[in-house]
């Protein structure tokens, strides 16, 4: 499992692996626009290069790149899905060019509308994206299921990656918070082992791409989507050590999305914290 955070991108995509490094990070996670305003960003060739020489020179093995809050694959909205579809196309882009593992993204949201022709919207704009790109993965994040939010099951999920055509490109990121808060029970190895079965049997296998691992600060069920520092929510130290030692989540990325103690994301601590619980997690599996 390479286990990292997520970081700034504040100076490039270099630096991002310069913050990775100094978490002692395997994968790095990082927004490629500014969250809140509608402009993607186009990274130069000098960029690039410097950030392909990072990675190959250091410890960090992949990258993620978290599209923002502000797309709604789902919306009505011509303006909206006109501009969604051009972030997520600069996204993919920029994930090629990078050599990102995938680009993660929020599916998108119904608002108060019905979830069916949401989900076909959604849909058909990840198969224009798609389209419009190439080489990058797309996975879809499940969500706590806040308001309208779309994949708050995998049977949504599988019902997104349905309507989006179901392309070798698409696959899912699993949050552990995201899970627990939209009551999937996650806390115990068999919990999480049907879990992951149920997700598997919905999905498709080999569709699981990445992993968020954040504790919660809601309990299972709560529908709400409030990240707590690892061992210190809902999920607690067991529940972290079970995620984190899942024998199917070996392979994956997992980056945190904490608040961190100084509410300036993932630290040092907390990222080598991750590294003894999973190596704590193993060793109770036996
Ligand atoms: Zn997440
Ligand atoms: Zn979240």
């Amino acid at each position: 499992m390479l286990i990292g955070a997520h970081v700034s991108p504040a100076g490039g995509p270099a630096k991002a692996v310069e913050r990775g490094e100094a978490l002692g990070a395997r994968a790095i996670q990082i927004f490629n626009q500014n969250p809140r305003a509608w402009k993607p960003t186009v990274y130069s060739a000098e960029q690039v290069e410097a950030f392909r020489e990072a990675l190959a020179a250091g410890p960090v093995d992949a990258l993620l790149i978290h599209a923002v809050y502000l797309l709604n694959a789902a919306s009505d909205d011509p303006q909206i899905r006109e501009r969604t579809l051009t972030s997520l196309v600069a996204s993919l882009r920029a994930g090629a060019a990078l050599g990102a593992h995938a680009v993660v993204l929020h599916p998108g949201s119904a608002k108060t509308g019905d979830v069916g022709p949401a989900i076909a919207r959604a849909g058909s704009l990840f198969r224009e994206a798609l389209a419009e790109s190439e080489g990058c993965a797309l996975h879809l994040e499940n969500t706590a299921g806040a308001g309208g939010t779309l994949g708050r099951s995998f049977g949504e999920l599988a019902a997104l990656l349905d309507a989006a055509g179901g392309d070798a490109r698409l696959g899912v990121c699993l949050d552990s918070c995201h899970m627990l808060a939209s009551g999937i029970e996650i806390r115990t190895a068999q919990a999480l082992a049907s879990a992951v079965d149920a997700c598997e049997a919905q999905v498709g296998p080999g569709r699981i791409g990445s992993l968020h691992l954040n504790d919660s600060q809601t309990p299972l069920g709560s529908n709400r989507d409030r990240h707590a520092d690892v061992g210190q929510g809902e999920l607690g130290l067991d529940g972290c050590r079970v995620f984190l030692s899942e024998p199917r989540f070996d392979a994956l990325p997992c980056v945190l999305e904490t608040p961190g103690p100084e509410r300036k994301g993932p630290t040092a601590e907390e990222v080598s914290l991750c590294l003894r619980l999973r190596e704590e997690g193993l060793a109770a599996r036996g």
